[in-house]
């Protein structure tokens, strides 16, 4: 099939005195004094309950950008409603139609809706100007033009044929509605969740995260604007338990499309179980979720490189992406020069609001995620097992504001060398360098999730040793490089063990669980 060859979109980078900076100031300007009003989008209404909840920036909590409509259920069932009425059309409809609409909200995206977009993750994420670029502009953006090749070729796999006989297979769309339940720490997955399924001829309910409504509506919009059609894709804000209720009772629910926590993954997981006897068909479980992400240092490697991997791999967006290294484990003989690269590194990050771009370190999302961090602090200050080696303070008087901090663990089974925090906290444990293959044992144990994990080594020997021994440690595993950062179409994103199904974002295997194949034998 001949669709447009997808590139990844170029990313701009705000420098000082130049028209894109000047533009996305002026949009953030126009965003922070507007006071919108939010509807839920369902089949073609907008859905006003007077249910009014406000949004705020979470760098500035107090100031208020507006208020969106909190359904119920009712709300759920009108969405699903919706999205059955919407389903025969769409999914009949050729797929080169689906694919323009797709292709057209990119181009949006990457012209005209560019700051809107950029604007509303940075004023309701706190995101900096550059972040917001790369994840919400460009990442959306990359996600709906390589689905989209992905799409043409999972339409074009089909089984051999012989004289006499054809074979086919036909990408059905699933029986049933699919729900994409997004998180606020990436526009893009909160556009990817439900434009992947809905490419494949489904349709949606989706249930963005209450911290970024935000930029879930300006992507609606987007949405509407590029042709998707009422009811393809329907937009509620609900409470957990309520979409819980309604959706996983429905003998029409056919998968879900999930980003967000293990907790939260796992109860989905078994309400899906217990009910299995009311769905048509066994639903697809798609679901990305937490991370202990790690960077190893071998001994052979450089301090200074290993340094900046932990700032920014750590430190980037608050420490919020299920990527982020979170714990390293560096050998004694580079404890000392890594701990002084890495001081000098935090030295330099300048602390506060997105409206200033001089600014690169932000606030966490809300006050749940701030108290939780500060106590992670607390406890490391008090015990006799950690030490705060840089960073350690934090603030909420104005915003939720958690600075960059690096606990050094004397045990490596410490809290937080193993459990997730989500914020820029990097826990890091220092290794007899005589004791590599002990320290891998202990990595490799401690490893409740597998999402993405980084080493450094410069001996190449010691390289395939580490890729070898922490083979199921990561999804997404790096060699000299920090643990973020993942680009659609180059490397899929995903993980195992306690970090999801691994069905890899911006790929062909994650588009094949938004189709049902029918296989069909024509003999003559
Ligand atoms: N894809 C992002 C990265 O590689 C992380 C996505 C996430 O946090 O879920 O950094």
């Amino acid at each position: 099939y001949n669709v447009p060859v997808a590139t990844n979109e170029p990313i701009y980078s705000y420098a000082p005195g130049s028209t894109e900076r000047a533009e996305l100031q002026a949009t953030i300007k126009k965003m922070r004094s507007e006071e919108i009003d939010v509807p839920m989008y369902i089949g073609s209404e907008e859905v006003r309950t007077g249910d009014k909840r406000s949004m705020n920036p979470p760098h500035d909590h107090k100031h208020v950008l507006g208020y969106y409509h909190q359904g119920g259920q009712k709300h759920v069932q009108m969405a699903i409603d919706a999205a059955m009425a919407a389903k025969p059309a769409w999914e009949n409809l050729a797929w080169e139609h689906r694919a323009s609409i797709f292709l057209k909200a990119a181009e949006l995206i990457s012209g005209p809706y560019r700051m809107k977009l950029n604007a509303a993750t940075m004023l309701g994420q706190s995101k900096n100007a550059f972040q917001a670029e790369i994840d919400a502009a460009c990442e959306i953006a990359d996600f709906l033009r390589f689905n989209v090749g992905y799409m043409t070729e999972i339409y074009n796999q089909q089984p051999k044929s012989s004289k006499g006989i054809w074979n086919r297979l036909e990408q059905r769309p699933l029986e049933g509605f699919i729900f994409a339940l997004t998180p606020f720490n990436f526009t893009a997955i909160a556009g990817n969740l439900p434009s992947a399924p809905a490419m494949m001829g489904n349709t949606v309910v989706w249930k963005p995260s209450k911290t970024a409504v935000y930029s879930a509506r300006v992507l609606m919009e987007i949405f509407k604007k590029a042709g998707v059609p009422d009811g393809v894709i329907n937009l509620v804000y609900v409470s957990g338990p309520d979409a819980a209720e309604v959706i996983f009772n429905s003998p029409d629910f056919a998968g879900i499309h999930y980003t967000g926590s293990t907790a939260v993954f796992q109860n989905i997981w078994k309400t899906i179980g217990n009910n299995i006897h009311k769905y048509k068909t066994y639903p697809r479980i798609v679901g990305e979720t937490g991370g202990k992400d790690y960077i190893f240092m071998h001994p052979s490697a450089n301090s200074k490189e290993v340094a900046t991997a932990i700032t920014r791999g750590s430190f980037e967006f608050q420490g919020q992406k299920c990527s982020a290294a979170s714990r390293a484990y560096i050998p004694a003989s580079k404890w000392d020069k890594v701990l002084k690269y890495v001081q000098e590194d935090l030295a330099k990050i300048k602390t506060g609001g997105t409206e200033d771009f001089t600014n690169f370190h932000n606030a966490v999302i809300d006050e749940t995620s701030f108290d939780k961090l500060a106590k992670a602090i607390d406890e490391a200050k008090a015990s006799p097992d950690a030490e705060i080696v840089a960073g350690g303070t934090y603030d909420k008087s104005v915003g939720y504001f958690i600075h960059p901090t690096v606990i050094r663990a004397k045990k490596a089974d410490y809290t937080s060398m193993v459990e997730e925090l989500f914020g820029p906290i990097m826990t890091i444990f220092v290794y007899d360098d005589e004791k590599v293959d002990e320290t891998l044992e202990i990595l490799d144990k401690t490893s409740m999730y597998a999402l993405t994990g980084g080493i450094f080594a410069n001996d190449r020997y010691a390289i395939d040793k580490l890729m070898k021994r922490l083979v199921n440690t990561a999804g997404n595993f790096y060699i000299n490089d920090k643990p973020t950062g993942a680009v659609v179409g180059q490397q899929p994103f995903g993980g195992s063990r306690g970090s999801g199904t691994n069905d890899k974002a911006g790929s062909m295997i994650n588009l094949l669980r938004w189709v049902s194949p029918r296989t069909i034998k024509e003999t003559f």
